[in-house]
């Protein structure tokens, strides 16, 4: 195998929409380059620093064909390891190396996996409103594209509190009460039911916003209007209480976001914890760790979903639906419509075509960048109030 030498690497924050966007693009001396995702929004220039100052001087010379040996590279190298910020920059570079390897065999990243399990992955978005009317509204946009699955929420995560009553001089915050997101949703879930009967798939994401019985509780009530699934409907550090939920009742869960390493999902995955694993491909570190966890899904059971939020590539999207394409054990693809200026920057980003994601057939991950267009979209950053979300007494809680 002849050598594909690593000559250059470069990382881009850009922020054309919504969302810093980081991109990592890997040069080589076969005048094939490689793309990839390593956006980390809330903290992007630390995933830049560790690109441009550490791994690049790292990999330059390297051969770019040892894409397993690379990653334990990066990986190893730190000696201090698992954390998101390292994750994302060793994503950034795998995907570009898997994208290298794909150009260099003239295949798409899913033929060069093992080719297709299915025709094309279900996709599903998000209907958010704060009234029930509004989201009607909302569920008729998205059903009139084709969607037959919607992840529904009444307010933003925690929902919309019917009579906050916080002590005097409260903490500033994102306030919920937990009472009334359980309350509500409940509603929506019955006035979904009874309004649309089984038109589509329901999906909803607690967010971590429920103490362990209150989850427990939540998952028996809910089970009643069979959604397709309930995501992080736990706490993070209590999964274990998972297992008393799913001894009393029969709901979908999913989870997964959050994680950084094996030893995370290996408990939810052999117990059976969980229904759906909705790892975030970047935060893992890209494909090669993405290809193991799906694999051991795979002889549990546990069906994938990746994570797939506004806060990505298109380059990270046209990855999660590569994987989805090839895996016989991804069930769904979660899917933000991209907005026009993102579109502009990443020639070939692949969208939902009446709800539905289909093989991207250009050989590698199939999306290219304009960087000499960054320059228009500079990074900003702010710190964002969701992220420091509390309940009435004003304890700050996970967001
Ligand atoms: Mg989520």
């Amino acid at each position: 195998m002849t050598p594909v030498i690593i000559t250059d690497i470069k990382c881009y924050v850009v922020r054309p929409d919504r969302h810093n966007l980081t991109v990592v693009k890997v040069f080589t001396d076969k005048n094939v380059y490689g793309l990839g995702c390593a956006t980390f929004q809330f903290r992007p220039l630390a995933v830049k620093t560790i690109v441009e100052e550490y791994m690049k001087p790292l990999l330059i010379g390297k051969d770019a064909n040892n894409i397993e040996d690379l990653w334990y590279l990066m990986f190893y190298n730190s000696y201090w390891r698992n954390g998101p910020v390292l994750n994302n920059a060793i994503s950034g570079i795998d995907m570009a190396l898997w994208d290298i390897k794909g150009k260099m065999a003239d295949m798409p990243l899913y033929q060069l996996l093992g080719g297709r399990a299915r025709t094309a992955v279900p996709a599903y978005t998000h209907a958010v409103a704060d009234t029930m009317d509004d989201l009607y509204k909302e569920i008729e946009k998205i059903r009139s594209k084709g969607y037959r699955h919607i992840r529904c929420q009444l307010g933003f995560y925690g929902g919309n509190p019917d009579d906050l009553r916080t002590p005097k001089q409260p903490i500033p915050g994102a306030y919920f009460d937990q009472d009334d997101y359980i309350r509500n949703t409940l509603r929506m879930f019955q006035d979904l039911r009874a309004k649309y009967g089984d038109a589509f798939h329901i999906l909803h994401d607690i967010h971590e916003r429920l103490t362990p019985i209150q989850a427990i509780n939540f998952a028996k009530e809910v089970e009643q209007y069979h959604p397709y699934f309930i995501e992080d409907i736990m706490p993070l550090d209590c999964n274990e209480w998972l297992a008393q939920l799913r001894s009393q009742c029969a709901t979908p869960i999913a989870a997964g976001e959050l994680f950084n390493n094996p030893k995370e999902w290996l408990p939810l995955v052999q117990n059976r914890y969980i229904d759906y694993i909705r790892c975030h491909v970047s935060q893992l570190g890209g494909i090669t760790p993405a290809i193991k966890l799906a694999h051991l899904c795979d002889a549990f059971g546990v069906r994938i979903a990746w994570h797939t939020p506004s806060d990505i590539t298109p380059v990270g999207l046209a990855v999660n639906t590569h994987l989805n394409i090839h895996f016989h054990n991804a069930a769904i693809q979660e899917n933000i419509e991209l907005k026009e200026n993102t579109k502009s920057l990443f020639p070939g980003y692949n969208e939902a075509e009446n709800g539905f994601f289909y093989p991207i057939e250009r050989p590698g991950i199939g999306v290219d960048f304009l960087e000499e267009a960054t320059a228009k979209y500079p990074c900003t950053y702010r710190a964002h109030e969701w992220t420091q979300s509390r309940i009435p007494d004003g304890t700050l809680v996970t967001p």
